[in-house]
């Protein structure tokens, strides 16, 4: 399902800090996997095709797809990784370029987990010029290939939940289809104390939902049991977002 308003109320909203988004975003996330070749809401300024912005999927399948910013102490990332495999879950990792070295990206994919672009620097590329925002993009899909083969299935915008108009054209040019959002926001980069960071996810989440967390803060990794433990309880099975978007 398509909804075209997400696409045109997705944009503009205020960056903050890491993959931050404000606590109520004044837009009603709904499902926007918008094919590259489905036509895109046409304002004046707008582009008359965008790639579309996955927020979640599909409502009706016991699958979430837990989503991390890939950056940080590389042993702490290893126990993150290892802690959802011991849970027989997969992850999707989107990775800083400046982050991303052969060890982390063959630990991530040679386990079944996905592995995205989310810039070279983590810079809040949607205030930068058209040039400068394309080369954060274009410089960590080089990275991520020259390490993996693969640009990776997704791009995620740095510094705010939605990408804008003008770095969805940049992630396509680039040859990604989408952007990745989410629906669902553990803030843990706040680091609100690993009790707050489950309960932020597991009174949120719903079947189809794409989860923002964090790989290099140890509050996230000290949540992740009573979050994986929440999502058996309630038979939600947490797999990459290729597998959520049956791709
Ligand atoms: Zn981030």
């Amino acid at each position: 399902m398509i909804d075209r308003r997400h696409l045109l109320a997705s944009v503009g909203l205020l960056p903050l800090a890491a993959c931050a988004s404000p606590a109520r975003p004044p837009v009603t996330p709904a499902v926007a996997t918008t094919p590259a070749t489905t036509p895109a809401p046409a304002p004046v300024s707008t582009p008359a095709r965008l790639p579309g912005e996955v927020v979640h999927g599909l409502r009706d399948r016991p699958m979430v797809a837990l989503t991390f910013h890939g950056a940080g102490p590389y042993g702490l990332a290893e126990r993150v990784l290892s802690t959802v495999e011991r849970h027989h879950a997969h992850v999707t990792v989107m990775a800083v370029g400046t982050w991303l070295n052969r060890s982390i990206a063959d630990r991530v994919t040679g386990a079944g987990h996905d592995l995205g672009n989310h810039t070279m620097h983590h810079l809040d590329i949607s205030g930068m010029s058209k040039d400068r925002a394309r080369a954060e993009i274009e410089d960590c899909a080089a990275r991520l290939h020259e390490l993996t083969g693969s640009s990776g299935a997704w791009f995620r915008q740095s510094a705010a939940r939605h990408a804008t108009p003008l770095i969805r054209e940049l992630a396509r040019a680039a040859g990604y289809r989408t952007c990745l959002s989410y629906d669902v926001d553990s803030s843990d980069f706040l680091d609100p104390g690993e009790r707050a960071i489950a309960g932020n996810v597991l009174r949120a989440v719903r079947p189809g939902s794409i989860v923002s967390l964090h790989l290099g803060h140890p509050q996230t990794l000290a949540a992740l049991p009573r979050i994986l433990d929440g999502l058996h309880r309630r038979h939600l099975r947490p797999v990459t977002v290729t597998e959520l978007l049956h791709l």
